[in-house]
């Protein structure tokens, strides 16, 4: 979608009113149309992953899985933070969840860090908001963007309490070298939101996640929450599993392993 039209829709949704072929229409509410628990499907399958804190903050240094991620997805290497595109990032392990930090916790633990993305969170506030209707939640559980039907707006970037969203303030394909580019994965443009999508377009294919696959120490599971012989539902067997801001009720699909 160029420019002109999407911030023509925009103006459009900011006044209430969706124009289709000359006629106006008052806006459809999301709250109207993504109502799902989320938690059981059709099919029965519910996404997620799990994180092996254990593994994973050994690896003080290595970004494995956010390379793998970046370079198979087109993710732009944006270095002023501001404009930073992420679809995975590091952060401290106080940050991540800081709930299970106190004063005592050793420096080392609290300092370490580990891997942060999209939760695909089983209620979706980003979902609700969008006024495009260009984001959804799969019935499988994986929240997606249509980058043609997003106009920009960034309310869902607004409305996620993860900051899992990233806005392309510029151009994405100028900071993307030729030879860097996957042929197989679409650019984006400037103007619109972007995020992980737990490598839709590999697990519709049957394929593994890219980050799991990069990941030397084998610290990433993915599999379906909803069956209790998956792999990620044994990993958590015994183990403490903990997610990111649990209490405000989104449902996050992945969860970090103490
Ligand atoms: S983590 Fe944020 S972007 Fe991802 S599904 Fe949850 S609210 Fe939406
Ligand atoms: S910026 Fe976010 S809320 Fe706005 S249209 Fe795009 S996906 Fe929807």
């Amino acid at each position: 979608m160029n420019r002109t039209r999407r911030e023509f829709i925009r103006t459009a949704l900011e006044r209430g009113l969706v124009v289709i072929g000359g006629t106006a229409f008052a806006a459809l509410s999301c709250k109207d149309i993504f109502t799902d628990d989320g938690l059981k499907t059709h099919t029965g399958k519910r996404w997620g992953m799990a994180v092996d804190l254990l593994k994973c903050m050994k690896k003080e240094s290595c970004v494995d899985c956010i390379a793998a991620c970046h370079l198979g997805h087109n993710v732009p290497d944006i270095k002023e933070v501001k404009h930073a595109i992420t679809w995975i990032w590091k952060d401290e392990f106080e940050r991540v969840l800081p709930n299970v930090h106190d004063e005592y916790s050793p420096p080392a633990a609290r300092h370490a860090g580990t891997i942060l993305l999209c939760n695909h969170c089983a209620n979706p506030p980003c979902v609700r908001v969008c006024p495009a209707r260009a984001t959804w939640k799969r019935e499988d559980g994986i929240v997606v963007i249509d980058q043609h039907r997003c106009i920009g707006c960034r309310y869902c970037m607004a409305a996620c309490p993860y900051g899992s969203r990233s806005f392309n303030w510029s151009d994405p394909r100028k900071f993307l070298a030729k030879e860097r580019i996957t042929p197989a994965y679409p650019t984006r443009t400037k103007g619109t939101v972007e995020k992980c999508e737990f490598c839709v377009e590999r697990v519709d294919r049957g394929q593994g996640l890219l980050c799991v696959g990069a990941c030397k120490e084998k610290a990433l599971l993915f599999g379906d929450l909803n069956d209790p012989k998956s792999e990620v539902r044994a990993a958590m067997t015994g183990r403490t599993a903990l997610r990111r801001k649990s209490e405000l009720g989104t449902g996050p699909a992945v969860y970090y392993l103490l």
